[in-house]
């Protein structure tokens, strides 16, 4: 992921850079200041209908203001907002939830992504008694000190370092060495190494935490049998499997990317399309792990806004929508039509590139029509100029064409919801199309 912000100064001088998130200063359009949002659009005080292809990172994954949602929500706005006990509500959200996510005998619920992880990590090292913690280069988990290394595209991928290790590479300013001293760094889809590195360390790792399928550096698929194989290696070990479904939730499939490719997890963390653009976040997994959390056990997860009732409703409004026959397969057509007509488009400009999508997030990795197995490949294609220049070109002109896209992000990929139409893909493919006239070869 890459964290090249520019400041929005002069819009909200009171707010840092001009915006309530960093990752608001990420859009390819400039400042952004909404007035609302329906379906894939966000219109603005500028007057701009903007053709939302970011939707909320990936989380507003029924469109803005879904119908259900809004409706769900409305009723029970009637009542209060945050209790600090729970409702009937909460007690039929877990049992849906589990009722289709693979490894969820239990949930518990948390406020985002990063919280989920870090939480996941907890757990998995109060129940192993273990410290260290595989992770994968250009997997992102969220702003989460623990887990922030060898998580950037820009600066190219890490040197190999002893044993297999990559060379520990900090996201940001302000992460302490020594927690990147509990971070064992791979490579993707290297099983060699995970099994040297097990060798190694195995007495000490608490868990391999993952995105199953890697949509943070695009969309870099495990390769055949690499996530059967760290299920074993985990399993022979004694350390935890972590499926961070933070995007691939509720996404790939129902049941997420554990009952697409039929691995299951000992733990996952949930966020994004959980809750369909309300603030909640989940972990979840089998019950002698989740049963180490307080009350039943020791290990802590709370906070003043956790089980929010709100974002409850909003959550299980969501599910039961994605729980409609037909849902997955609507939003695979949606997700071939566009990664066919990428292809399409940038073959006839004859730019080289390896396109895929799942569930709905589409990336293109420019420059090889090979397939990515990994960050240092994403990274050496990233920082081509050739896809510098390209990127820029089409930042501009989509910012013209009044698309909102992650072009700043690149290679992050493209998100559609269910609320797109292969209409609304038309209208940016041909858009693709008149901007790649203007390359320059
Ligand atoms: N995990 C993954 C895979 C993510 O993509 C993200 C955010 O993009 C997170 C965790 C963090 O989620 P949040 O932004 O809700 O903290």
């Amino acid at each position: 992921m890459s964290t090249a912000h520019s400041p929005l100064n002069g819009t909200a001088p009171h707010l840092v850079g001009g915006v309530a998130a960093g990752w608001n200063s990420l859009s390819a359009v400039g400042p952004v200041r909404v007035t609302g949002a329906s379906g894939p659009y966000i219109r603005d005080d500028q007057g701009r209908e903007l053709l939302d292809f970011i939707m909320g990172w990936g989380s507003c994954f029924l469109g803005h203001d879904a119908p259900p949602i809004r409706e769900a929500l409305q009723k029970a706005l009637a009542g209060g907002f945050l209790y600090q006990y729970e409702t009937a509500t909460h007690g039929m959200l877990a049992e849906e939830f589990c009722a289709v996510v693979p490894c969820a005998d239990k949930l518990r619920l948390a406020n985002s992504g990063l919280e989920a992880t870090m939480y996941a990590l907890r757990i998995a090292r109060a129940v192993t008694g273990r410290r260290l913690v595989v992770k994968f280069e250009g997997h992102f988990h969220g702003l989460n000190d623990q887990l922030m290394w060898n998580v950037d595209t820009s600066e190219g991928p890490a040197a190999p370092g002893e044993n297999g290790l990559l060379q520990r590479l900090p996201g940001a300013p302000g992460l302490p060495d020594e927690f990147g001293e509990l971070v064992l760094p791979l490579p993707w889809n290297a099983p060699g190494l995970v099994d040297q590195v097990f060798a190694e360390h195995g007495d000490d790792i608490a868990a391999v935490i993952l995105e199953p399928v890697c949509l943070n550096i695009g969309c870099v698929g495990p390769e055949p049998g690499f996530l059967e194989h760290l299920r074993a290696v985990t399993t022979r070990h004694d350390a935890l499997l972590i499926f961070d479904e933070v995007l691939t939730g509720f996404r790939l499939a129902l049941g997420g990317a554990q009952e697409r490719f039929g691995v299951v997890p000992d733990l996952a963390c949930y966020g994004k399309a959980f809750g369909c653009g309300m603030p909640i976040a989940g972990i979840a997994g089998h019950a002698d792990f989740m049963d180490a959390v307080a009350p039943v056990g020791q290990v802590e997860v709370s906070g003043t806004n956790t089980g929010r009732y709100l974002s409850v409703v909003g959550a299980l409004a969501a599910l039961r929508e994605l729980s409609t026959p037909g849902f997955y397969e609507h939003i695979e057509q949606l997700n071939d039509y566009l990664v066919t007509g990428v292809r399409e488009v940038l073959g006839q400009h004859k730019v080289p590139a390896f396109v895929s999508g799942f569930g709905g997030r589409v990336g293109a990795h420019i420059g090889s029509s090979e397939r990515p197995r990994n960050m240092a490949d994403v990274a050496r294609l990233y920082n081509l100029p050739y896809a510098t220049e390209l990127f820029r070109l089409l930042s501009t002109k989509f910012d013209l064409y009044g698309f909102l896209l992650p072009l700043s992000f690149c290679p992050e990929p493209v998100t559609v919801s269910a609320a797109h139409t292969t209409g609304h893909i038309d209208e940016a493919l041909s858009r693709l199309d008149d901007a790649l006239t203007e390359l320059p070869y």
